[in-house]
C-alpha cells in the first residue's frame, strides 16, 4: 500500500439508482427533461443524507444512448433538471455516473456489473464496504453486493412487491417502501 493510500480518509457514500428511485419509472427511457418526474420525498431525503455527512452519488444505466434513442446532450439536460430539483431541496449531489452503452457492448459499467461504483470510489475516496446502494431492481442490488456495499431495495419503481426469488443471492439487506423511509433508517442506524 502506498503512503498516500493510508493517509487519504475514506468517505462513506449513498449510491442511488436514478429511474424508480429518484424519478418515476416510465417503463421506457426518460429521453427529455419534461419526462423526468422527481418522486415525492427525494430532495428532502437527499438533503437529510448530505447534512448527515454522506456523499450522495447517482449511478444509472442509460442504454438509450447506445440504442440511439437519445443523445448525450439530452441526458445532460435531464440531469440538469434532476440536479436543480435536488438543489431546491437544499443540497447537491456529489456526482452522477451513467453507463451509456448498449447491452451488446459488454462494457464494464453496465449494471449488474459494479464498474460505476468502482470508478466513483476511486474518484471520491469512497470506502465501498461502509457505503450503501439504494435501487429498485435486481441489477442495482447485484452491483452493490458484488463490491461489499450494504444494499437497500425500494418499492417505488420496477419492484413494487418484494419477491426474493427474483433477486439472485445475495439478496438486498433491507427493503423499504420509499426513499424517505430508507433515509430515516440510515440516519438512525448507520
Ligand atoms: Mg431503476
Ligand atoms: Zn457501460
Amino acid at each position: 500500500m502506498k503512503k498516500s493510500e493510508i493517509l487519504v480518509p475514506r468517505k462513506r457514500a449513498i449510491f442511488l439508482d436514478r429511474d424508480g428511485v429518484l424519478n418515476a419509472e416510465l417503463g421506457d427511457y426518460v429521453k427529455r427533461p419534461e419526462e423526468l418526474v422527481v418522486l415525492p420525498g427525494v430532495p428532502s431525503s437527499v438533503n437529510l443524507l448530505v447534512n448527515a455527512g454522506w456523499l450522495v452519488v447517482v449511478f444509472t444505466n442509460q442504454a438509450g444512448i447506445g440504442r440511439g434513442v437519445m443523445s448525450y446532450s439530452d441526458l445532460t439536460a435531464i440531469h440538469l433538471k434532476l440536479k436543480s430539483e435536488i438543489y431546491l431541496g437544499g443540497s447537491e449531489l456529489t456526482d452522477i455516473y451513467f453507463c451509456p452503452h448498449h447491452p451488446d457492448d459488454y462494457c464494464e459499467c453496465r449494471k449488474p456489473l459494479p464498474g460505476m461504483l468502482i470508478r466513483a470510489a476511486a474518484d471520491h475516496q469512497i470506502e465501498l464496504a461502509r457505503s450503501i446502494v439504494i435501487g429498485d431492481s435486481p441489477r442495482d442490488i447485484a452491483s452493490g453486493n458484488q463490491v461489499g456495499c450494504e444494499t437497500i431495495l425500494l418499492l417505488t419503481g420496477k419492484t413494487t412487491i418484494y419477491d426474493s426469488t427474483l433477486f439472485p443471492s445475495p439478496q438486498p439487506h433491507h427493503v423499504f417502501p420509499k426513499i424517505s423511509s430508507a433515509a430515516n433508517w440510515i440516519l438512525a442506524n448507520r
